[in-house]
């Protein structure tokens, strides 16, 4: 029996670099040797609130560029079909702890960025409760590992909790605490402040979409952060992230150049950026016509992502109606 793998990703509407480097590109390599089950998480953005055609455009746009990399769709569900994830939520809730909740950085992050730059300083109770729903997802498959970024690590901790509590509250071996699978970058950077990870929600000039177009690639990868170069062997956090993205798109031999080269001060940043902005767009290149394909013939895929949930919703009900006899609930799945 293979075990079993889950993952999500948020449909913020395109991959970026970093979502590709630090997990997708493992969700795509382990699917021959695993059970892999991956989801569009699109409940967990409407703890901000979305315009709600801008949330269904992202969440196709995503789907189209999931499976253009090589997802299968089969392997694919969209979360919001599954309505039995909110479900065990809400159970799973119940055994999770208040202060490991208030701990998570990620809910700390969001709500202090709500408070500082939203008009409405809204905080809803879905952000503080959001990695529950996480949990959700992953025990409600029983999966053994998790292919994340290492930002994902409280998070999956935090299932990993809940899943012990739940046995021992109810004294049965009924939850699996899942293991992360971490790639070779588990964290990419931003271009422009190396200092903090790679991500959408800090603006354009941050992160680099895995189909945004040469000109584009070439422009934001020109203008990241390095430093001036004093020849010192300690490597700078921008020139550093490059290197990394060197390395990770299969010039192992030239990042180690480059980083000779910057040891002896002979560095030439704009060297550099080319071979980095070179190496992504023959990294992507491959996909682009397949995600022209898959766009072309949008609703089919879409549907046929809609119909692959159903298959996986078949699994999820059989653990919320294990879930409810253990717990003493009436389960929606049992016939009268
Ligand atoms: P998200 O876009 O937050 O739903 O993340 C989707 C996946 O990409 C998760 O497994 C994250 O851990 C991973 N990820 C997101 N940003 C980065 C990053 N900058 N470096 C490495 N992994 C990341």
């Amino acid at each position: 029996m293979k075990k079993i793998v889950l993952s999500c990703i948020q449909p913020s509407g395109s991959l970026h670099l970093g979502n590709w480097l630090g997990a997708i590109q493992n969700w795509v390599a382990i699917q021959s040797d695993y059970e892999c089950i991956y989801g569009l998480a699109d409940l967990h953005p409407i703890t901000i609130h979305q315009d709600p055609q801008v949330l269904r455009h992202n969440t196709e746009e995503m789907t189209l560029d999931l499976l253009a990399t090589g997802i299968e769709p089969s392997n694919l569900f969209f979360q919001s079909c599954i309505p039995e994830h909110a479900l065990l939520c809400w159970v799973l809730g119940c055994n999770a702890s208040f202060g490991q909740l208030k701990r998570q950085k990620q809910f700390q992050e969001k709500s202090k960025l709500i408070m500082e730059t939203s008009s409405d300083k809204f905080v809803s109770g879905g952000l503080f409760y959001y990695p529950v729903l996480q949990a959700a997802d992953i025990l409600i498959y029983h999966a053994h590992y998790v292919p994340v970024g290492k930002d994902q690590e409280q998070h999956l901790e935090l299932a990993r909790n809940v899943a012990e509590r739940f046995n021992c509250q109810f004294g049965i071996r009924y939850f699996e605490a899942p293991e992360p699978l971490f790639t070779d970058v588990p964290k990419l950077m931003s271009l422009t402040s190396p200092d903090k990870k790679m991500s959408k929600s800090a603006g354009d000039k941050h992160y680099i979409g895995i189909f945004e177009n040469d000109e584009s690639i070439i422009r934001k990868v020109r203008s990241a952060k390095t430093d001036c170069g004093d020849g010192g062997s300690a490597i700078s956090l921008g020139v550093e992230n490059l290197l990394t993205i060197l390395s990770a798109t299969g010039f192992t031999d030239l990042k180690n150049q480059f980083a000779e080269e910057y040891t002896s001060g002979k560095l030439q940043y704009s060297v550099l950026k080319n071979a980095v902005a070179k190496a992504i767009i023959e990294m992507i290149t491959p996909f682009r016509d397949k995600r022209k394909i898959l766009s072309e013939n949008r609703e089919k895929v879409i549907n046929e992502v809609i119909e692959s949930s159903r298959n996986i919703q078949l699994r999820a009900q059989e653990t919320v109606r294990e879930v409810c006899e253990i717990v003493g609930l009436f389960s929606p799945f049992i016939k009268v």
